[in-house]
């Protein structure tokens, strides 16, 4: 086979579009070390930062000889008395310092090179007692770059020229910041649908393949890739023939791209009259003027831990209630439901509050959970948010709610921020209404307590199916696992929308599952009020509530209760999209 032949791989296809460009790999850790030049002036504050980082790695490798030697035993914890050599070693040191002043580089950079030189130098030796130190230098080489890198910039978010980011993982906060000109697409080893990754990516219209497993060790920066994000398709040097093929195909996509842009200004009435109200999911203040460019009739969630994820400390209440007025005010009169931090799971949250790792971080201590106990925290935005909402139709909900306990706190600490806002004399909105995020089983199977005592419940499938199938969202080996159509999530949506109903209070969805075309009239066949989704497919679920009448969304439903598995019910649901648009399927 020749070099240049055409290589397919199949992932999860997370965000739609085509990409073509060249391949940038973020290989490892030690890649990702961007080289900067510092002004004489600042070569005292590198040595200083380099001296804390060294501090910072010897406290964690301390730390973690004592956890060793206390769970394990003082034999194993011994090995890290050579790590702690590393770092102690002063020839290394020094020279890593000469290098800084001749150089004039940022000091991961000399750090990096000095450090990577050495352990090169030892691993040639043959000396089995040297190839292993020269394997601690390279263990901790990473500790102390990624102590450091606590401020510096990952090389690949300052890429120069368009490229497609193949890389082993990415986290939210490296999405969010990646610059839409020159990521034309991203492949990763890891992550699936409803990681926080692929939800970004959607956001900023970058095509995306997740779920690769060891695409990283398959391709080289430079190969030229074809990135197909609709069918999850990586093609690594795409033959003529291929590459004609995707222009046809894109052209046929342009072509309903520009049917769907017509429906802008219509409202999403099924083809009988029942409006469903359509919104747009935020995850950042910029992506508000996607909402209204693609015709969502307000903000059904705005996933304000955003806000935080590239900074190492949450904003101020003055600067988030200027972002939450600012926000408002672009789309009202629509609502604006802003949801509470979700900090925690894949968002983490280290810069905010002493979290040690979890070894079940998506069942551990996040959303909710982790504001009721900062409270501090949590007051600081929930001001915020009753202060913009006198400018704006701002709903508050919560998220992560698992029973009517913590439900009762989180309103108690919110009624008592109203009064105390009040007390002073700030403005607040007459009635803000207040939504629980039903994305735990337990808070689906107690939806009727719940629901007496809120405005409205959206429903976060995303979590919800991984809890409930006991299938992490962001493991790409059990992404097959991961069924929204599983008999057991259908019969916990419909107890949730019969006991919001029950209550007369509205119910909707705001997880992925609301902007699965094939899935909308099943969601409408269980009395949904409201489907949000992430702006740019809003169009198209807009397209799919027109085309269907609420009398055989029921008969959808009541088909589907008689059916005992995942890929039965999802047949059903496809029968009746591609019967009423099968275009959008393809
Ligand atoms: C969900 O869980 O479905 C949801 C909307 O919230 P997030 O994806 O941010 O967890
Ligand atoms: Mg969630």
């Amino acid at each position: 086979m020749s070099d240049n032949a055409e290589i397919r791989f199949e992932g999860i296809g997370v965000s739609p579009g085509i990409a073509f460009a060249g391949i940038y790999v973020v290989r490892d850790d030690l890649d990702e070390v961007a080289r900067y030049h510092i002004a004489p002036s600042r070569i005292a504050d590198e040595i200083g930062r380099f001296e804390a980082g060294l501090i910072q790695t010897r406290m964690q490798i301390l730390e973690m000889q004592e956890r060793i030697a206390e769970s394990i035993g003082a034999k194993d914890a011994a090995i890290f008395d050579a790590h702690l050599l590393v770092v102690e070693d002063r020839t290394l040191i020094d020279e890593v310092l000469r290098k800084l002043k001749t150089d004039l580089c940022n000091v991961e950079w000399a750090f990096q090179e000095v450090a990577t030189r050495y352990a090169e130098t030892l691993s040639k030796i043959d000396d089995p007692y040297l190839r292993e130190r020269a394997l601690d230098i390279q263990d901790v080489t990473k500790r102390v770059i990624r102590n450091l890198q606590g401020k510096a910039p990952k090389a690949f978010l300052s890429l120069s020229g368009p490229h497609i980011l193949v890389a082993h993982n990415l986290t939210p906060s490296d999405t969010a910041s990646m610059s839409r000109e020159n990521v034309l697409g991203i492949a990763t080893d890891l992550g699936s649908r409803t990681s926080h990754a692929a939800i970004l990516a959607r956001s900023l219209t970058i095509p995306a393949v997740l779920g690769l497993h060891d695409i990283t060790a398959k391709v080289d920066t430079g190969q030229h890739l074809l990135l197909d994000g609709n069918d999850g398709l990586l093609i690594v040097n795409p033959a003529p023939q291929t590459l004609a093929c995707y222009r046809e195909l894109e052209s046929r996509r342009a072509k309903v791209t520009a049917q769907l842009k017509e429906l802008r200004e219509t409202t999403s009435t099924t083809r009988d009259g029942c409006h469903i109200v359509l919104s747009a999911n935020i995850e950042l203040p910029e992506d508000v003027d996607a909402v209204a460019a693609n015709g969502a009739e307000g903000i059904g969630l705005y996933r304000t831990e955003f806000l935080y994820l590239n900074r190492k400390t949450l904003p101020a209440e003055e600067e988030q209630y200027e972002t939450y007025r600012s926000v408002a005010e672009q789309v009202r009169p629509n609502p604006l439901i802003i949801r509470t931090f979700d900090l925690g799971g894949d968002k983490l949250a280290e810069g905010v509050a002493d979290v040690t790792d979890e070894l079940n971080p998506f069942l551990g201590w996040r959303a909710i959970r982790f504001c009721l106990e900062n409270q501090d925290i949590f007051k600081t935005q929930l001001r915020a948010i009753l202060r913009a909402s006198a400018v704006g139709n701002i709903k508050v909900m919560f998220p992560m709610i698992s029973g009517l306990d913590e439900l009762r706190r989180a309103i108690a600490v919110l009624e008592e921020c109203k009064q105390q806002l009040r007390n002073s004399r700030a403005e607040v909105a007459e009635r803000v209404e207040v939504g629980a995020m039903i994305e735990i089983p337990s808070a689906a199977i107690c939806a009727s307590a719940l629901a007496r005592e809120v405005d409205f419940f959206s429903i976060g499938t995303n979590d919800l199916i991984q809890y409930a199938l006991a299938v992490d969202r962001v493991n790409e080996k059990i992404a097959y696992l991961y069924e929204p159509t599983h008999p057991a999530i259908l019969r916990l949506l419909k107890m949730v929308a019969d006991a919001a109903h029950a209550s007369r209070i509205w119910v909707g969805v705001c997880g992925e599952m609301a902007g699965d075309v094939a899935l909308v009239p099943l969601l409408l066949g269980l009395g949904m009020d409201e489907l949000s989704a992430a702006a740019t497919l809003v169009p198209r679920v807009k397209r799919a509530v027109q085309s269907v009448a609420i009398p055989e969304c029921r008969e959808l439903v009541e088909d589907a209760l008689k059916l005992n598995t995942a890929s039965e019910i999802l047949g059903r649901c496809l029968q009746l999209a591609d019967n009423r648009y099968g275009d959008l399927l393809g």
